[in-house]
């Protein structure tokens, strides 16, 4: 049995002083307790550690520039206070690692969902299955995880992560988890096309198709010959919460990025929690004029001179970001997610 005694009034910034009461351990008195760290009206409940950004491929679609001479990786320590930032958050469900590749550093990984599954969390892995080099093989680098009770093993399998079409390493690390009962899902992305199909709004002219967004080296790589939209069309994030995010992704430097590249924080300057309660998205440098007026609005509001069409509104976002880098290095970071 459980219960909780508020003893006084508390400043709203101030963590709750708090009577713990448990029936195995007795009655404890401190603050224990603290208010629920909302970002915006929402409650994050979702984080993505991002282990490493160095990877065995260098896929042209990598949101983060991610590849072989990429260095970023979080130490055992920093894991460690990572997680407990976590705990303190206190609103967590899922924690998830990623990269990057996090095989790349195995016993890393290992040690990582031991101590969230520790801490109490789910935990979920993504991965492009390059070490499975049979079903065997595969089962052998899955059997600890499957013991630590993974709940969801996500494996990108597409043109982008093989190295070649007989290339069966995501098949075999996919058979292998689902041999050991562990829940499995494919991360398949397509290259990016022109089809004729008309688009809601946009009747009579061409949509790109695929599931590609055009952010990090997509932006880059993969825009050539698609078709352009007029700037001014550009006005809203369609595809991240800027004012409440519900998840983020945590990079070794500790970066909280709200998009990848768009930082919320660093979690080595300020406690998780101390980001996440003091999150004001229109305040930010760069949420703020996103929310206002989408990626256009980011431009206009800093003065920026763009083109005038782009493949979609994370094409203009991305490149109107990298003009804003040297003004604005601690919101725009890494600046590996934006290939330098
Ligand atoms: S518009 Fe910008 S912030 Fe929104 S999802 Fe695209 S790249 Fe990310």
């Amino acid at each position: 049995m459980r219960g909780l005694i508020r003893c006084a009034p508390v400043p709203p910034d101030e963590p709750i002083p708090v009577f713990l009461i448990t029936a195995s351990e007795g009655v404890h008195v401190g603050r224990l307790g603290r208010l629920r760290p909302q970002v915006g009206g929402d409650v994050l409940t979702g984080i993505h550690i991002l282990l490493t950004l160095k990877c065995t491929s260098e896929c042209d679609h990598c949101f983060l520039h991610c590849g072989p001479s990429r260095e970023a990786t979080f130490t055992i320590g920093q894991l460690r206070t990572l997680i407990r930032q976590i705990e303190e958050l206190g609103t967590l469900n899922v924690v998830y690692f990623e990269g990057g590749e996090p095989f790349l550093f195995y016993p890393l990984l290992l040690e990582g969902v031991r101590m969230v599954r520790a801490a109490g969390f789910d935990v979920g892995i993504v991965t492009n299955g390059y070490w499975a080099t049979s079903v065997e093989d595969g089962l052998h680098w899955l059997r600890p995880m499957r013991d630590l009770g993974v709940v969801d093993f996500s494996v990108s399998d597409d043109e982008f992560h093989r190295l070649d079409k007989n290339d069966r390493r995501a098949e075999f690390a996919r058979q292998a988890a689902q041999q050991l009962g562990i829940p499995t899902a494919t991360i398949c992305i397509e290259p990016p096309s022109v089809s004729p199909q008309a688009a809601e709004g946009r009747r009579g002219k061409p949509v790109v198709g695929g599931s590609v967004l055009f952010r990090g080296r997509a932006a880059e790589k993969l825009t050539a010959g698609l078709p352009m939209r007029p700037r001014e069309e550009l006005t809203t994030c369609p595809h991240e919460d800027l004012l409440s995010p519900e998840r983020v992704h945590v990079d070794a430097y500790g970066n909280v990025h709200l998009c990848q590249g768009l930082s919320m924080g660093n979690i080595w300057e300020k406690a998780l929690f101390e980001l996440v309660r003091g999150y004001d998205a229109q305040k930010h440098p760069i949420a703020g004029p996103l929310l206002r007026g989408g990626p256009i609005g980011l431009a206009t509001e800093h003065g920026l001179a763009m083109n005038d069409s782009y493949v979609d509104e994370c094409h203009l976002c991305y490149a109107a970001r990298k003009l804003l880098l040297p003004r604005f290095p601690r919101y725009l970071a890494p600046i590996e997610a934006y290939g330098l």
